[in-house]
């Protein structure tokens, strides 16, 4: 079957033909079909150059050598016992070597299940009903996180989904990102009520935001003088910048850290991890009850321990570098063409925003023009160039894209550029 007999059939089986929202765009997504390196390929063998990397988990790139040899090592030998694993025990010893304050943890399915367990942990561990989240931070699909921040004078947040109750909005609390003013607000109504704050340290899931003004480390501080748990989601951000978590690099301890994406290379994962006295809530010695069938499985552990034993030996900067000289040449681009972006790089991630101000936070990051956007992902694609589909994403750097890969990509995004000029 080609592409639209493909989608035709799938919107008879998923809505809108995909399992994932963020999967469809007009007229007919991309349905892929494999991919090598820095390169996939869809079902009519266009080649694309990849910067979503499976939304970010593919660091490697695609079908690494020895990543896909110990897949299959383990489909060979059994891919699901549910009992304790050896390959659980690695896994699990090489992230607490590499993230200080991961001393014990528990592996799920997906971020999702990773940050939904992390959340009910710090309402066991300290009794206490509300959290705070920052808006537009992204936490998987549960109800919990399924909340943006109200209209006007209203503190708690309202359901971002149908289906979410009221009131599991009203134990949600919503802060701005970088503004910790915000923070201190709902602290000083709420602090002996609210169990944790979580928050991707770095924001990846409105386009890339980075921390300023020691934002996080004042989080920390008052996290800890309201005696109410920091959370660190870092799903995408864990391994990604360094052989570490971000919390290592900028030197802030978290009580619990969640993880996902890159520690499975590209297999489905999550983790929850963090201090021994709060993990130790969890069931059985416990009484906050966590559970999965599939959790900590074999074929997702084998895929999590070949893709960290490469990337421990592997130079960060190969990839920070990248990122920023794509950065800059964009930066050249637009400016000859008089259009008016912002460009955010954090290490390895990257997004161009179509807005005259900076991009610091959710308010600003959606007053960007995402239609625009959408036209320069279309006149990518014609040109094999595959960045995620939205504003609202982030465009990730592998170790498998070359120098050739960048010389094409700023010639593709060059006349992209050109070709979306009002
Ligand atoms: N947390 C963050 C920061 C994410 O970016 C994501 C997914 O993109 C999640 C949690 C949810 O992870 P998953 O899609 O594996 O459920």
């Amino acid at each position: 079957m080609n592409s639209e007999e493909l989608f035709k059939e799938a919107q008879t089986l998923f809505p809108m033909g995909v399992n994932s929202p963020v999967r469809y765009y007009k007229p007919v997504p991309v349905i892929f079909k494999h991919g090598y390196g820095s390169k996939i390929y869809d079902v009519e063998n266009h080649e694309y150059i990849d910067y979503s990397l499976a939304f970010g988990p593919m660091i490697l790139g695609h079908a690494n050598k020895t990543v896909a040899e110990k897949i299959k090592n383990q489909v060979d030998s059994g891919i699901l016992f549910g009992s304790l694993t050896e390959n659980e025990v690695k896994l699990g010893e090489i992230i607490r070597n590499a993230v200080g304050s991961i001393k014990m943890m528990r592996f799920t399915n997906s971020g999702t299940e990773a940050t939904m367990h992390a959340i009910r942990l710090a309402r066991g561990f300290t009794g206490r009903k509300l959290i705070v989240k920052m808006e537009g931070g992204y936490h998987g699909a549960h109800d919990y996180a399924l909340i943006k921040s109200g209209s006007g004078n209203i503190t708690f947040g309202v359901p971002s989904s149908a289906g979410v109750p009221e009131e599991v909005s009203k134990t949600v609390l919503v802060g701005q990102y970088n503004d910790i003013e915000s923070i201190e607000t709902l602290f000083k109504q709420y602090g002996n009520d609210i169990a944790c704050v979580i928050t991707e340290p770095v924001l990846g899931n409105i386009g890339v935001v980075s921390p300023k003004n020691d934002f996080l480390k004042s989080l920390r501080e008052i996290t800890e003088k309201y005696s109410s748990l920091l959370i660190f989601d870092e799903v995408i951000t864990g391994f990604r910048f360094a052989f570490k978590g971000y919390q290592d690099i900028i030197g802030i301890k978290p009580d619990l850290t969640t993880m996902g994406k890159i520690i499975g290379g590209g297999a489905p994962i999550g983790l929850f991890g963090g201090r021994e006295d709060i993990m130790e809530k969890i069931s059985p010695s416990g009484d906050v009850y966590e559970a999965g069938t599939f959790s900590g499985n074999p074929l997702s552990t084998a895929a999590g321990i070949a893709t960290l034993e490469i990337l421990r030996n592997k130079d960060y900067n190969y990839i920070n570098n990248y990122a920023s000289m794509l950065g800059k040449a964009l930066e050249e681009i637009t400016s000859e063409l008089h259009m008016d972006v912002q460009i955010n790089v954090a290490y390895s991630m990257l997004q161009m925003f179509f807005n005259k101000t900076p991009v610091v936070d959710y308010r600003t990051a959606i007053s960007s023009d995402a239609n625009k956007f959408r036209r320069l992902f279309m006149e990518l694609l014609k040109l094999g160039i595959y960045v995620p589909p939205s504003q609202f994403e982030t465009q990730f750097i592998s170790f498998a894209h070359t120098d050739s890969d960048l010389n094409k990509t700023v010639d593709a995004y060059t006349k992209a550029l050109e070709s979306i000029r009002d």
